[in-house]
């Protein structure tokens, strides 16, 4: 498969009151053409901020260190000025919020609205971009756009609202898209609804996604790989199969056993206990050591080292990693 984006050693810190905040610390990942990648966590583990660090969406005067690389088709976009990255982003990369209330302006019609996204960023006539527009309204499903054209933002349901905004999102053909929890706002049978017009996009399109949610039965749904993120940090990576039947971190594990299924009782979900480490002094070693039920001694002092399951399972955890039992013996060997 081909590598469309890929980001290594990304670490994005902000400063605030409280001190600086290291929310992202040394992300590594990449996106295949046409997949999707789901990066999972719970909320405030640096994977929103990761996403928008994507396309430089952070707000500008808390950014203390935004560094590392993100490769896109071949060229590190984290180098590029803003001027660059407004062509960019839309043109190439658009993103979904989870409220589509903050993406679009309520004071102009879906129908204008949509123009103004397609005619920025192509050359089109009135005509075309309009026939543009109606065809894309009816690719997410919305009934008769044509009489819909008028119509403002709050005339439609939530889960409508939504689609108008896949449609903004798509309508100058991205080759990604990044949903930051995008049906998070709606009931479930319009979240199924809307994941299924995902894959249909993505079967019609090629589109490539990053889905970020804090929920693993969406992400069972729709994921082809995960990254499974915890207090800034990836922990593991994998295919859908190798991170539901055969999870190897602590951390993945937890998220799995907290998870209701249909084959399982109730009273079975086990949460995790403890809360993640605070990310304005996050402590040495393995970012799990203090919630996880293995912890060795060598987890509070080094952090683990990336071990290679296949070559699509990834896991940072010294109970996958060989070394971690010189970190024992009786001749002094320290890692
Ligand atoms: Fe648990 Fe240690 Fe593995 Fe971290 S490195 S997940 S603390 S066993
Ligand atoms: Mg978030």
């Amino acid at each position: 498969m081909n590598k469309i984006l890929e980001v290594e050693d990304l670490h994005v810190s902000f400063s605030t009151y409280g001190g600086t905040v290291q929310a992202v610390r040394g992300v590594n990942f990449y996106l295949n053409k046409g997949e999707t990648l789901a990066i999972v966590g719970e909320s405030g583990c640096g994977k929103s901020v990761t996403s928008q660090a994507i396309l430089k969406l952070l707000p500008n005067n808390n950014v203390k260190q935004l560094s590392g690389s993100i490769h896109f088709k071949g060229t590190d976009i984290l180098k590029y000025s803003e001027k660059q990255m407004r062509k960019i982003r839309g043109a190439e990369i658009s993103m979904i919020f989870q409220d589509p209330m903050t993406g679009l302006n309520p004071t102009l019609s879906i129908g204008n609205q949509l123009l103004e996204a397609v005619q920025e960023h192509q050359n089109l006539s009135r005509e075309a971009a309009k026939k543009t527009v109606i065809d894309m309204l009816h690719m997410v499903g919305i009934p008769s756009p044509h009489e819909r054209l008028k119509q403002y933002p709050y005339q439609f349901s939530g889960g409508m609202r939504q689609r108008i905004m896949i449609a903004m999102a798509l309508i100058c053909n991205p080759e990604i898209i990044i949903a930051d929890e995008p049906t998070t706002a709606l009931d479930v049978t319009i979240q199924a609804q809307i994941f299924e017009l995902f894959k249909k996009i993505q079967r019609e399109t090629g589109v490539s996604i990053i889905l970020i949610t804090h929920d693993l039965g969406v992400v069972a749904q729709v994921a082809d790989r995960i990254a499974v993120m915890y207090a800034g940090k990836i922990v593991e990576t994998g295919t859908r199969e190798e991170i539901f039947y055969h999870p190897e971190h602590p951390y993945t594990k937890g998220l799995l056993n907290s998870v209701p299924r249909l084959d399982m009782e109730e009273e079975e979900l086990i949460p995790i206990p403890g809360t993640p480490p605070d990310l304005f002094a996050p402590p040495p070693g393995c970012p799990f050591t203090a919630r996880c039920p293995m912890a060795m001694e060598v987890c509070s002092r080094v952090e683990p080292f990336r071990t290679k399951k296949s070559a699509s399972h990834q896991v940072y955890c010294w109970l996958q990693d060989e070394r971690a039992k010189f970190a024992f013996s009786t001749t002094g060997v320290r890692l």
